[in-house]
């Protein structure tokens, strides 16, 4: 993990938020790749789950939030967890994290064993809406996107006439006032969440659990995260929500442990009632066919980007050996990302800098490739060299224009390059105007 860490934040992938004020815990910034790797992840998602199907539509819901809403959902009496102060170092700790010495409870900081009761702490972030400080003020940052998807259930069923089954998915910003963020971006105060809320008819539900299950594998394999490193944790009755009648965790295996990467769980009609009967509206729906008026169930998959973006990366590093310039072997970091996940698609090298048809045949092919993809164009230093600097960021594709392009070595040769495999190392020679279609089929 300190090796994982140490290349995200010197390649520019994930930097700690606030750094040069001595950073904010639980809050990162994303770095130039990071932020690439992050929108492919969600480009991605929204490309699977939204528009190459026929039954779900998408809706960007706000971040700031009715306390009623929240109220309604149960986040406002329920959405917490146990803490305990520890009254000899201050700390305030998880009451499920507390050590234990001879059946004594016991301070993982200091050892003290002066610790308080355990007492509710709400983890959602409130803050005041408006000039006035009174208690009418009170909004919340949502702590899951899912809410405002069903507060705006009846809308969108409306506007859609989606018939059932039927889903509304959303991407967007959660925060949770964690009480002890860790493992990296892993558990943090604000993240982002993919989340879909697929509504049927009750009889379906189970049906469309284990389907929903088997999609989301299937996404997770797709980005390129190796199935050995998944597990599905069915979730026993007694830790799922009371209203639950069915919930896969599925997992990865981090540095760290097995921890989850999205929860798929079916709702029943839990959330819908407690809207209803919070607001008074009917969020019902009316079949056509069989002329019946019922509040629809939800089957909801509800995945992280930023714990996706981390089993990403933790899948994607490797190290493995390749010649230096002096063809002795040496180790080399190489990020395996799938290239529809790459942030960066194909490098562009002229072999050398100084020569100023190879930069101007170099830049020619940026300028053919950039409408599609993301290229990166490098000119510094040794060529060797910069191949091992995009392998450590995992470009998948590297491009080199020498004196065979220029026609030096034969007309055969001319506007042709090097297209360079990131994975074994190995080069084929391809005509520049076959580049765009040629690279985009290796990435798909
Ligand atoms: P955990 O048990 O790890 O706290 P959870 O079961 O509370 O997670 P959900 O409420 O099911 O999580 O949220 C759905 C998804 O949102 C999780 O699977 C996870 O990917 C992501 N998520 C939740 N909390 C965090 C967090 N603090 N930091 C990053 N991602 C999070």
């Amino acid at each position: 993990m300190e090796k994982i860490v140490s290349l995200c934040k010197r390649r520019g992938f994930i930097f700690q938020s606030s750094e040069i004020y001595g950073g904010l815990n639980g809050v990162w910034d994303y770095g130039p790749l990071g932020t690439e790797l992050k929108n492919n992840l969600k480009q991605y998602w929204w490309q699977v789950m939204v528009r190459e199907r026929d039954d779900v539509v998408g809706l960007d819901g706000a971040i700031l939030t009715h306390p009623a809403v929240l109220k309604a959902s149960g986040h406002v009496d329920t959405f917490t967890d146990p803490m305990v102060d520890c009254r000899t170092c201050k700390a305030r700790l998880r009451a499920d994290q507390l050590a234990e010495k001879n059946g004594a409870r016991q301070c993982p900081n200091c050892g003290g064993k002066d610790l308080t009761e355990a007492r509710p702490f709400n983890l959602m972030f409130q803050t005041q809406m408006g000039a006035s400080a009174d208690p009418t003020s009170i909004a919340y940052l949502r702590p899951e996107t899912a809410q405002s998807i069903f507060v705006q259930f009846k809308n969108v069923l409306d506007v859609s006439r989606k018939k059932l089954p039927f889903g509304i998915a959303q991407i967007g910003k959660a925060f949770r006032n964690e009480i002890n963020p860790r493992n990296f971006t892993f558990r943090s105060r604000e993240f982002e969440q993919m989340e879909l809320e697929y509504f049927c008819r009750p009889e379906q539900g189970m049906d469309l659990l284990a389907y929903w299950l088997k999609e989301r594998i299937r996404f997770y394999e797709e980005i390129g995260i190796s199935r050995k490193r998944l597990h599905v944790l069915d979730v026993p009755e007694k830790e799922r929500a009371f209203y639950s009648k069915g919930t896969f965790d599925i997992e990865y295996e981090f540095p760290f442990g097995r921890q989850e990467l999205e929860g798929v769980a079916y709702r029943t009609d839990y959330d819908l009632q407690q809207h209803i009967k919070a607001s008074g509206k009917p969020l019902d729906y009316f079949d056509d066919e069989t002329k019946e008026r019922f509040v629809p169930h939800v089957v909801e998959p509800s995945a992280g980007v930023d714990r996706t973006v981390l089993a990403l990366i933790c899948d994607a590093y490797d190290e493995d050996s390749a010649p230096d310039e002096k063809g002795k072997m040496e180790t080399r970091i190489v990020m395996r990302f799938h290239p529809r996940m790459a942030p960066i698609k194909c490098a562009i090298f002229p072999l050398l800098r100084n020569k100023e048809a190879l930069v101007a045949k170099a830049r020619e092919v940026q300028a053919l490739l950039r409408p599609h993809m993301n290229v990166f164009y490098d000119e510094g230093g040794a060529i060797g060299r910069r191949y091992r600097r995009q392998d450590e960021i995992g470009t998948p594709f590297g491009v080199t224009i020498d004196f065979e392009t220029l026609g030096e070595k034969g007309e055969g040769l001319r506007d042709t390059v090097t297209l360079r495999d990131r994975d074994s190392m190995k080069q084929e020679r391809v005509g520049i105007k076959d580049l765009p279609q040629l690279i985009p089929s290796k990435i798909r």
